[in-house]
């Protein structure tokens, strides 16, 4: 298969030179694989994704001096897919209605402490029923228990990494879904999970290599997981180091991390921000 790649941003905020060094990063391998580049919006969380944003987007991308194929995919349009696909893990019995609030989940949690993973089990029917009549939301979650049943087990589960996880992990890794938890794959507010919609469409537009940031690393856990669930082809990862400031952290959209519009506008070019990044 052609070699395929994709950088895939959220248009929740403007990017700023971490988008811009995963964004090149992919781009290049592209080119020098002689192969695809994909570009895809990640909007499926509508309460947070602005249409202001995408057009910065590729506005940003276009400075930087990248092309990409069109039409550009934007997960909003596809949520119909992406239901279906939950639709038949649900009807497997691999996923179940899971009535926790954040809040509940919290309990008993410091703020500086990581989320606990979650594993839970369907309610006893009639309660579920209770919940239901009354009008209780909930999300659906994947069991690993279920998933572990039907996969006869998660030793099988492994990906390549061409580059490196935060602890330098490469090569062929071991897939360890469990450290998750029972992740959600549906919600009220967010009507579909990020690993769902992301395993869905780098099957569907062929990409061979996901090229992203370490602080990605774990997805490939649970989204090796799901592509196995799925019947979806697994690709080859390559998780590239987080460029970070001066002051010695990654950049991020909520520290307010200079964003390449304010770069642009300050007079700094592409070929400056590539050079900066060793590229
Ligand atoms: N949409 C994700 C983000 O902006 C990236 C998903 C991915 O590369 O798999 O962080």
């Amino acid at each position: 298969m052609r070699f395929a790649t994709r950088f895939a941003p959220s248009p929740t905020g403007y990017l700023h030179r971490g988008h811009a060094f995963s964004a090149l990063t992919a781009f290049d391998a592209a080119r020098a694989a002689g192969g695809r580049f994909v570009l895809r919006i990640e909007d499926i969380d509508a309460t947070r994704a602005r249409p202001e944003y995408e057009a910065a987007i590729l506005d940003d991308l276009a400075w930087l001096g990248l092309a990409w194929e069109t039409p550009v995919r934007r997960q909003s349009e596809h949520l119909a897919d992406y239901h279906a696909a939950v639709d038949r893990l649900r009807e497997r019995g691999l996923a179940y209605r899971c009535f926790r609030t954040r809040k509940e989940l919290d309990i008993g949690r410091a703020p500086h402490e990581p989320a606990v993973p979650f594993t839970g089990a369907p309610l006893p029917a009639a309660e579920e029923a209770a919940r239901l009549q009354r009008g209780e939301p909930f999300a659906w979650r994947l069991s690993l228990d279920a998933a572990r049943t039907a996969l006869g087990g998660f030793e099988g589960l492994a990906f390549v990494e061409e580059g490196a996880g935060p602890g330098g992990e490469t090569g062929r890794i071991a897939a360890r879904p469990e450290l998750a938890g029972d992740i959600v794959l549906a919600r009220k507010d967010v009507g579909v999970a990020y690993h769902l919609a992301v395993v869905l469409d780098d099957a569907l537009q062929g990409i061979t290599h996901v090229i992203r940031g370490q602080d990605l690393f774990e997805a490939a856990h649970i989204q090796r997981l799901l592509q196995a669930l799925l019947g979806l082809p697994t690709p080859t990862y390559r998780h590239h180091r987080l460029l970070t400031g001066p002051d010695g952290r990654r950049y991020a959209k909520r520290d307010r991390a200079q964003t390449l519009r304010e770069l642009r506008a300050a007079g700094v070019t592409p070929e400056q921000l590539r050079a900066e990044m060793g590229l």
